[in-house]
């Protein structure tokens, strides 16, 4: 038994927002044996297991009845290499951030656009993170996983994760599958994207017109910096939610009203709006009420300035997605995992 379960367990250290809320039971897993062990104490128990990476997209809304299982599994292992494309797996519990600076250390490109988001490994094929223009399943090789029903490792491919914007097959059926490796395929030689936002500019305002891959990530990480709030400062899950797919009619209907609406074109022919610049538009921005509010700089997180509970984020949220659709009639989708 090397699994050690702690009872009645503040979480509040284990999720970005920073809510304070109570596990029934606590531990964390740093092998699969430890992984296999807490389901069968979650069954032996009759309780719900709940598994956690870094806690940076949950809403916690109340005391959580489960076994919380935090993944602290650790592991970076280079698969195959063939001087150019190199395949390589780390374990659920590594940190995303610290995860994407070895593979630039080592010379590997591939994920340097996804650099600063908070998390685990693990947590990443979950809603397949993305940010400047890249998503995992950009650079994705495979995962392993474990099916919590049977007991059985599966091997995933990139077809059968079901890969779309901030979802997945493994986001589609919660509780089902428990991520406990995953690997990218990475390139010695950079095929960079610059053209998303403000990437290329931030390189040429530091004189970089030929950058390399830890150039791209270094430009990234300054700009989050400048807009998004460090969670251990001020609590957030990062984009609360997120940005609307709709036909391009509509945005065609709201552009003739509101000129400077933000939306880019999707392969399909559908329009993405940056919900940030509707709830911008509507007025929220700055927004604060007891502890809960909306950022200053950025319009699309909510922030807890030290107290807000998870119902009062969650209420928060409610009336945004309510005021949105009054005023533009678009369905804002919360991003974060709600418990
Ligand atoms: P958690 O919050 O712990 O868990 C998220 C979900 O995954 C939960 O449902 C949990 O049950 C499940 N889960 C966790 N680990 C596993 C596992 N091993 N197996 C099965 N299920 C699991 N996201 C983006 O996509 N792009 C961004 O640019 C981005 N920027 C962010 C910036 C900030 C400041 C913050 C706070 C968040 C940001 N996020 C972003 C959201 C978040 O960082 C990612 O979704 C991240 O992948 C969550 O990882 P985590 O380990 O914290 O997951
Ligand atoms: P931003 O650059 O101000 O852009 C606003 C929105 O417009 C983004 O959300 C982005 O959608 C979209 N966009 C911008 N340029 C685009 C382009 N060239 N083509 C298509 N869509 C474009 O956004 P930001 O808030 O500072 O975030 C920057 C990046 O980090 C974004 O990719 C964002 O998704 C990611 N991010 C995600 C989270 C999270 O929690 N999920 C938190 C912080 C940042 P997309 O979001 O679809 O890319």
């Amino acid at each position: 038994m090397s699994l050690q379960v702690q009872p009645q367990v503040s979480l509040k250290p284990f999720n970005s927002f920073g809510v304070d809320v109570q596990a029934r039971l606590f531990a964390e897993a740093h092998s699969d044996a430890d992984v296999r062990e807490a389901l069968t104490y979650a069954a032996q128990h009759n309780v719900p297991l709940l598994v956690i990476g870094g806690g940076s997209n949950l809403l916690l809304t109340a005391d959580v009845q489960a076994l919380v299982l935090r993944m602290a599994t650790r592991g970076i292992r280079i698969l195959s290499d063939d001087g150019s494309r190199v395949v390589i797996e780390a374990e659920a519990g590594e940190p995303w951030h610290p995860f994407v600076q070895h593979t630039l250390a080592q010379g590997l490109s591939g994920l340097e656009n996804l650099s600063l988001i908070p998390g685990t490994v693990g947590a990443a094929p979950m809603q397949n993170i993305g940010a400047y223009g890249v998503e995992i399943k950009d650079v994705f090789a495979g995962l392993t996983a474990l099916d919590r029903q049977t007991g059985e490792l599966r091997d995933f491919t990139l077809q059968e994760c079901n890969f779309a914007y901030r979802d997945s097959l493994f986001k589609q059926l919660p509780g089902r599958w428990l991520i406990l490796r995953v690997r990218f395929a990475l390139n010695r030689a950079a095929h960079l994207h610059l053209e998303y936002g403000p990437v290329r500019q931030r390189l040429s305002e530091q004189g970089i017109e030929q950058p390399t891959a830890s150039d791209v990530s270094q430009a990234i990480c300054s700009i989050r910096n400048e807009k998004l709030p460090d969670p251990a400062v001020l609590g957030n899950a990062g984009s609360f939610f997120k940005n609307p797919l709709v036909p391009a009619a509509l945005v065609t209907q709201l552009k003739s009203e509101y000129p400077d609406l933000v939306a880019y074109a999707q392969p399909d022919g559908q329009m993405k709006i940056a919900a940030g610049w509707l709830i911008e538009r509507a007025g929220w921005k700055g927004f604060r009420e007891a502890d809960a509010g909306v950022h200053k700089l950025q319009a699309l997180v909510l922030v807890n300035y030290g107290n807000a509970s998870g119902l009062q984020l969650l209420d928060l949220a409610q009336r945004i997605q309510k005021d949105i659709f009054a005023r533009f009639h678009v369905e804002l989708e919360m991003e974060p995992n709600r418990y």
